[in-house]
């Protein structure tokens, strides 16, 4: 037994809550003696694009939680929802020949957003989740063609397919790889399409198609009979929002087409208005098989993802005449439906995409572009509400931190956080993904702290 439980709520002092996390709460991708030294900091309420902590400090959270609370913070009309569809019925599965109204309710409405013949839904618990449904999904489906050789995944380096054995497999994040004895078996990565960092000589459009050649060769090299599918952000996110030159995208298409390759994208981060359309692959023109979502479907207020899936590799999966053996205790939740189902209305009715593309262009989009005035700041990269700045120490040379890496972007993120914004950094590169309703007077205090907290950096660097 551990200690005698006080009653723990938002009263407590700052402290006494950090002693509490740091006896008994383990946090992901954290170093968590260096946290308990230092203290976490204690999140109390959220409203719009705002949080409240134990001190009482107000934050701008630039990065929407973790790229998901797209309708903000502190709808009533969730909790409602949530709270009548608990009285009504709090739980049924769908696994042995049953269903309920809010998972039959919200597939419809997923299908009526989606592009194209992404007609049908398959639920998970979570982005990492609805990733191994999509391996376990692919691999079933090339099967049932009569090509169960058809096994290997292609995916990318640095690219971010979530955290479980699969999904971090799919993703190309070697720090991940390292724990675990990851990837698994037959999933290859080829590199990403990050002109700034890696594109040497090359004009952008060169290095887009050069990046997206890899595909091809890979393919080549694998055998085409041996590939079920290629899986992509359509932006990669957690690498570092790194938007991908204007000839990537078509290129891939093309090979994708060419060589009979499923296209899985994950839209994760970029689905539900991130970008400025309903879906990223519709912002990137391109016809994916299949989707991954979860974070914007429900804005974060439950957890909930899944895979929106084409006719075709539908109904040969659900044709075979066997069960599709895959599932979750907690696929098509019903309070997490009826959650994500309220929050794509209030998307819908509020015009909330259309405030996404107002907002963002050019009104932030010119502020954003603007931080490439300062010294430490080289390009700026913005789609709909995601962002990027790449810090560097010669922006004629688009030089790399390389001594110390994540060092100044590590700085940098500390100073924005001391200064009440929440900007994530990866490496040094800096993003923002901010709740999809923020507002013009408060992207200007964004841009405000984020301005006081690089001057701060540099002070501190030079
Ligand atoms: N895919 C992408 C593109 C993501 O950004 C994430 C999470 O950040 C995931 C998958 C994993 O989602 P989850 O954390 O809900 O498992």
């Amino acid at each position: 037994m551990g200690s005698v439980m006080t009653k723990i709520t938002n009263h407590l002092p700052t402290a006494e809550l950090q002693a509490l996390d740091a006896a008994h709460h383990m946090h992901p991708f954290t170093d968590d003696a260096a946290l308990a030294r230092k203290g976490a900091r204690i999140i109390t309420r959220g409203k719009g694009v705002w949080l409240t902590d134990s001190d009482g400090h107000e934050i701008i959270d630039g990065m929407a939680g973790l790229w998901c609370v797209n309708i903000g913070y502190g709808r009533r009309e969730l909790a409602e929802v949530a709270a009548r569809q608990m009285e009504e019925l709090c739980y049924y599965n769908t696994f042995f020949q049953t269903s309920h109204v809010p998972a039959i309710a919200l597939a419809a409405k997923i299908a009526q957003l989606a592009p194209g013949d992404l007609n049908h839904v398959f639920y998970a618990g979570s982005g990492s989740e609805a990733n191994d449904t999509n391996i376990r999904l692919v691999r079933r489906y090339w099967d049932v063609k009569g090509q169960p050789q058809r096994k290997v995944i292609i995916s990318r380096k640095n690219a971010y397919h979530g955290s479980t054995m699969g999904g971090a497999s799919l993703g190309g994040m070697s720090g991940m790889h390292a724990q675990g004895g990851l990837p698994i078996p037959d999933i290859v990565h080829i590199n990403q399409p990050y002109w700034w960092g890696e594109g040497g000589d090359m004009t952008p459009e060169e290095f887009g198609i050069a990046r997206a050649r890899e595909l091809e060769q890979k393919i080549q090299e694998i055998g085409a009979d041996r590939v079920a599918a290629f899986i992509a952000e359509p932006i990669q996110g957690a690498g570092g929002v790194i938007v991908p030159p204007e000839t990537y995208w078509p290129e891939i298409q093309r090979i994708c087409d060419e060589y009979g390759i499923l296209l899985i994208a994950d839209e994760v981060i970029t689905g539900f208005g991130r970008t400025g359309n309903w879906f990223g692959s519709q912002t990137m023109g391109i016809r994916p098989h299949i989707m991954t979502i979860a974070k914007g479907l429900s804005s974060g207020y439950a957890p909930i993802g899944g895979s929106i899936i084409c006719n075709e590799v539908y109904r040969t999966v659900a044709e075979s005449g066997e069960d599709f053996n895959h599932g979750y205790t907690y696929s098509g939740h019903p309070v997490a439906s009826a959650v994500a189902l309220r929050n794509l209305e209030i998307i819908e009715d509020e015009g909330i995409i259309d405030h996404v593309r107002n907002v963002a262009h050019p009104y932030l989009a010119e502020k954003w572009k603007g931080l490439t005035e300062h010294p430490l700041v080289g390009e700026a990269q913005l789609v709909g509400l995601m962002g990027s700045i790449a810090l560097t120490p010669d922006k004629e040379r688009r030089a790399r931190f390389a001594a110390e890496p994540g060092t100044v972007g590590y700085r940098c993120r500390e100073r924005c956080f001391a200064n009440d914004l929440i900007m994530r950094h990866v490496g040094d590169r800096m993003i923002i993904a901010p709740a999809l309703v923020i507002r013009p007077e408060e992207i200007d205090i964004l841009i405000e702290r984020a301005w006081k907290s690089l001057d701060e950096c540099y002070a501190e660097i030079k």
